[in-house]
């Protein structure tokens, strides 16, 4: 078996290099550094556009939505390389609420959003989780509720990440109380932020990235901003989860970092004479890490080619989550072993050097998605009912 791309892929990949490296200003890198990884700036929004107009944000799409028309690993590709530029690009919008709604969105939906998101002038941020609905999402309770040709919704979301300027939001909300099961008494909405009843309050957690607690007071919607059926949504909640989970464990960052400390134990002199790199320990640690990514390039790229195929399983994508996620802390581990004290110290700190303090940063955040995106207990829950064809846990 030989797994490799095609040589259009290799040069798109060469493409796309050089793009970001232009692309990437010294002011817009700084922003994003601000930013922790987030983005949202202006100089951030302006790029956006930028990839939007040049045609990279749909470079895996169909024509007829306004996209390139290339594969899903084209699209992966262009993922890929964004991020290894440092752009925290905006994913969740466009990779899987975005096909999400191409897919299963209204003609309205399909007309005037798909399009801005491929422009990059519409972010969205997912809202599920509740207050009192996390891993049980099926129980949550903020409604829509019917009121002549619209709905109305009330209730509070928790941890809607991006929600703070974003345009929309993903809503899951309760349509039918009377539902047999909690799950299929759910439907989705585009709730849009600009709404007066619409409001959000920030929530700083450890890794300083933030997000927010969100709240929505007799926001009235038209019918269509309802997508797919009337109590359908679970079936959106869970393809789009899918989608989610394979785009949290893109490598770019990482491969990039990997380089970054490779070139800095090359660099670096010890006192006895020798590099850094000569030290076995730290050769060690650096193949730990080369395999880990390698491996997980592969997992992501099976499940690229595995859209292309229509074909994208849960229990695939729960697996390159789980595997993904947990390998991230232990390549920040390894990474910080090599490079030393600096890479306990924050960027704050005066005179912290910007690759030791960005390994410290992403140390911090990168739990967040062992548990973001479905927790890896109940990926795990996935695996062993979808994949490995095992009772399902009981609940
Ligand atoms: C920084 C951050 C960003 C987030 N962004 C978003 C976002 O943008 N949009 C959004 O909707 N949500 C978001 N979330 C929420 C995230 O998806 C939830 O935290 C996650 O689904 C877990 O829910 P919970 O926090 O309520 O934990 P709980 O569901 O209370 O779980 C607590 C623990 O119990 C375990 N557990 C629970 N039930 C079971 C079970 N049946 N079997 C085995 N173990 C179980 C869990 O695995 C976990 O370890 C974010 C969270 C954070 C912290």
């Amino acid at each position: 078996m030989k797994v490799e791309f095609t040589a259009a892929q290799d040069a798109l990949r060469k493409e796309l290099r050089t793009y970001f490296e232009n692309l990437m200003t010294p002011d817009l890198k700084a922003e994003c550094d601000e930013a922790m990884g987030e983005g949202g700036g202006p100089l951030w929004r302006e790029a956006l556009k930028k990839m939007g107009k040049d045609g990279w944000i749909g470079v895996g799409w169909p024509k007829e939505l306004g996209g390139r028309g290339m594969s899903p690993i084209e699209q992966f590709i262009f993922v890929e390389e964004v991020m290894r530029a440092g752009y925290p690009f905006p994913f969740l919008t466009t990779e899987s609420v975005g096909p999400q709604l191409a897919e299963h969105g209204n003609e309205r939906q399909k007309r005037e959003i798909v399009p801005k998101i491929l422009a990059g002038e519409c972010l969205i941020a997912i809202g599920y989780s509740e207050p009192g609905a996390g891993t049980d999402l099926a129980s949550l309770k903020t409604t829509a509720v019917k009121d002549g040709d619209g709905w109305v919704i009330n209730g509070q979301k928790m941890w809607t990440s991006l929600a703070h300027f974003c345009d929309y939001v993903w809503l899951a909300c309760r349509t039918d109380p009377e539902a047999a099961k909690p799950h299929k008494g759910i439907s989705m909405f585009m709730v849009p932020t600009s709404d007066p009843g619409w409001s959000c309050s920030p929530v700083h957690t450890l890794g300083e990235v933030r997000t927010n607690a969100t709240f929505y007071d007799n926001i009235r919607v038209a019918d269509d901003a309802m997508v797919g059926e009337l109590n359908g949504g679970w079936k959106l909640v869970t393809s789009q989860l899918n989608r989610e989970r394979l785009s949290l464990v893109n490598f770019g960052p990482t491969a990039e970092m990997f380089n970054n400390v490779v070139r800095w134990a090359q660099n670096l002199e010890l006192p006895d004479g020798g590099k850094l790199i000569d030290e076995a320990w730290v050769q060690m640690n650096l193949a730990k890490v080369r395999a880990g990514v390698e491996a997980l390039k592969l997992v992501c790229y099976k499940q690229a080619w595995a859209m292309t195929e229509g074909n994208l399983e849960m229990a695939d994508a729960s697996a390159a989550k789980v595997y993904g996620s947990e390998f991230f802390i232990e390549v920040y581990r390894l990474l910080g072993e090599v490079i030393g004290e600096a890479s306990l110290i924050s960027r704050r700190t005066e005179g912290a050097n910007p690759i030791a303090s960005r390994i410290e940063r992403l140390y911090r955040t990168a739990s967040i998605i062992t548990f973001g995106g479905g927790t890896n207990e109940i990926q795990r829950d996935i695996i062993s009912a979808a994949g490995l064809w095992m009772p399902r846990a009981s609940r």
